[in-house]
Order: structure tokens, then C-alpha cells, then sequence
């Protein structure tokens, strides 16, 4: 995982992954090895400096998916999730504001807050430095976190 990083970030990002995830945790359920496979490396990345930022552990509820488990979840059918960009990190019995916080400051600028987790992606298709939560629309990350 070397996306854009100098040899000694990406080496240091590295130990921290093996630090705080597993491989595992990224997959699509219905496939073994998808998360290793198909996750951005750029995006695992900043992820794991969110993770360290933060100080406190995520869960992750979902990261990449396959066609079939998409459709399962109900996700729309560009989803970041399905390109390796996004995470959806859990927030049942977390400081949230604590986890919004290090995805923005670790590069995330497409955040989605809803109820029980926070989806953050990085997927250049997509429009950039918005937010938003279960009941708006499109704002602007910086009108929506003070
Ligand atoms: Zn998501």
C-alpha cells in the first residue's frame, strides 16, 4: 500500500495496519480475500491514519462489496464500496464526532453519517468535499462539521 506516500510513510502506514486491522475486516463477506484484492491502496491508507488518529478502535461494518452482496445491502449501484474507496466504520458505543474527525483530517472528503455508522470514501468519480447524513442531501464538509 504505497498510494502516493514517501517509502518511509508507506512503510510506517503498513505497520499500523498490521497494528490495528485485518485484511479480513475489508472483504466483502461473500468472498475471502476481496478486502486484500480490491480495496484501494490509497484509500486503505488514509483509512489507517484516521484509525491512528483517532486513537480509539474501529469496526468496521463494511468495506468493499461484491455485485451480489451490494444488491443484498441495498447499495446504489455505483457505489464507492463496490470500487474499493469506501468504509463504513461503526459508531454504536463510539465518540463520533472523534471518528469524523480523523476521517476528515486523515484526507476523507465524502462523509455520510447515519445512524449507528459513518460511510467515508475517497472515490474521484464521485462530487468531492461533501457530507451528508440519513436526512439531507449534499453539504458542504466544511458547513457541516463546525
Ligand atoms: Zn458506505
Amino acid at each position: 500500500m504505497n498510494g502516493g506516500y514517501s517509502d518511509q510513510e508507506a512503510q510506517l502506514l503498513a505497520e499500523l495496519f498490521e497494528k490495528y486491522f485485518d485484511f479480513k475486516e475489508f472483504d466483502s463477506p461473500d468472498i475471502p480475500g476481496s478486502g486484500r484484492k480490491f480495496m484501494q491502496p490509497k484509500s486503505l491508507a488514509k483509512y489507517v491514519r484516521a484509525r491512528h488518529l483517532a486513537q480509539i478502535p474501529f469496526k468496521v461494518n463494511s468495506a468493499y462489496r461484491s455485485e451480489s452482496h451490494n444488491k443484498k445491502v441495498g447499495g446504489v449501484l455505483n457505489s464507492s464500496h463496490r470500487k474499493g474507496f469506501a468504509f463504513d466504520t461503526s459508531t454504536r458505543g463510539k465518540d463520533e464526532k472523534k471518528i469524523i474527525k480523523a476521517l476528515i483530517d486523515a484526507g476523507f472528503n465524502r462523509i455520510g453519517v447515519y445512524q449507528t455508522f459513518i460511510h467515508a470514501d475517497d472515490d474521484p468519480d464521485l462530487p468531492q468535499n461533501v457530507a451528508w447524513n440519513r436526512f439531507t442531501s449534499l453539504n458542504a464538509v466544511k458547513n457541516f462539521v463546525a
